[in-house]
Order: C-alpha cells, then structure tokens, then sequence
C-alpha cells in the first residue's frame, strides 16, 4: 500500500471514530482533501481512492492543477485568504469559497459568477478566536454580514467557516468549534447547512461539534513540500 492509501484509510477510520462517539451517522462529514503544494499527479491518486472534494488556498496554483484535471469530476474549493482583485476567477473556477469575511468581495463574487453556472456555494470565514490579526469576521458583525450576504442573487450562502488559533488542549479545540456552532445556530437564517471546521490535528473535536466538512491536508498527503 502507497502512503496516501494508508493515510487515508487513517482519515476514514477517524472520521468513522468521530461520527461514532457523536452519535451521528456513518459517513455524515464530508472530507475536503487539501493539496496545497502537492503536484495535480498527487491529486489525481486521491481522487483515484474515491476523493471528489478538493481544496486549494493559491489561486494560480489551483488554476493549473485544475488544467491538468479537467477530466476528473472534482469539487473544487478555495480555501485561502481572497484578494479582491482575484474574485472573478474564483467565481469563474471553484464550486465553493470558503473565506468570505467582507460584504465587498462577496458583491463581487455574485457580480462575477458565469449566468451559465449554479450559484456559487459560500461559506463565511469567523475569526473564532478572536485573534486581532486574523481574517474572518468577528462574532458582533456575523449577523448582519450574513444577512446582507444570504440576499445576494449569484450566491449561496452555505454556513460558517473557521481556523481557529491551533492547540493541543481537546477541550479548548471543542470549545472552539461550539463556538462557531452556536453562531451558526444563532444566525436563524434558512438554508444553511454548512460548518466548515477541523484539519488533520484537530478534525475529532469538530466532529463532535456539528463540522460537516472537515478540510485535511497533512493527515492525507504527508507533510507539505
Ligand atoms: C492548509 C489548510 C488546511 C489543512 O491543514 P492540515 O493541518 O494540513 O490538515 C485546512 N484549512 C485551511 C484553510 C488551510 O489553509
């Protein structure tokens, strides 16, 4: 067995753990692999063990890997932090964009998004954490950003994202994630359906909070290049 087979039986036997102690059903969170800096070859054996989402946190890096795997049915989603200048091609190439923090560049992206394709699956990234640096939006401006987002013609607003300041501390991480629960739940909005939360070191804590997509990138592909 190669090392991605390996890896991710691993992943698929954690997230089974997961959803086992939450009571939820087998196979409820869906994986998003990331392949930042792993080559579209390395993407290609994943999606070869039956892997259809995949994220990507560079545009240009993305852009070619998603040339080389245009015969593949992948789900595409950006997960990085987004440029202004950047968002026609996010609404022109990705099923889904992750960290929308400012009504600008979702105005944008609806603006942007081909008439030809579906609206664009939108999750907005919260600065759980509260960490004065960091991207997302803050717990006190989520609703309104959420409501004016949600009225947006080209746009689906899906749920909530985040990446909370890393720890080791299990309780702290569930902490965390419910926080981000508790804001999706609070929004009161229809159609949301999304908590987008946990990566490879910390993907049970957000299991058993409610995450119904975890991003993973190292517990996948190995330790990036
Ligand atoms: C890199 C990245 C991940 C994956 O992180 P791993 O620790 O490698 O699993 C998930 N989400 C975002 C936004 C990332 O940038």
């Amino acid at each position: 067995m190669n090392v991605i087979t390996q890896n991710l039986a691993q992943v698929r036997q954690r997230l089974r753990e997961a959803e086992r102690l939450a009571g939820r059903p087998e196979g409820s969170v869906g994986l998003v692999a990331v392949g930042k800096t792993w080559p579209a070859t390395v993407l290609a054996e994943a999606y070869r063990l039956g892997l259809r989402d995949f994220g990507e946190n560079y545009l240009q890096e993305a852009l070619a890997k998603q040339d080389e795997l245009k015969e593949l049915a992948i789900v595409w989603h950006f997960i990085g932090p987004i440029q202004s200048n950047k968002t026609r091609l996010l609404a022109e190439r990705f099923h889904w964009v992750h960290g929308v923090d400012r009504l600008k560049i979702a105005q944008r992206l609806s603006e942007q998004r081909p008439v030809d394709l579906p609206p664009l699956n939108v999750c907005i990234q919260v600065n759980v954490s509260n960490e004065p640096s960091k991207a997302g939006v803050g717990l006190v401006s989520l609703g309104e950003l959420a409501e004016s987002i949600a009225g947006l013609p080209r746009i689906k607003l899906r749920g909530l994202m985040a990446i909370p300041a890393p720890s080791d501390n299990y309780d702290q991480q569930r902490d965390t994630f419910r926080t981000l629960r508790e804001a999706l739940e609070g929004l009161g909005l229809a159609g949301l359906d999304t908590l987008s939360m946990g990566m490879s070191d910390d993907l049970e804590a957000a299991v058993l909070e409610g995450a119904t997509l975890v991003r993973v990138g190292t517990a996948i592909f190995g330790e990036r290049l």
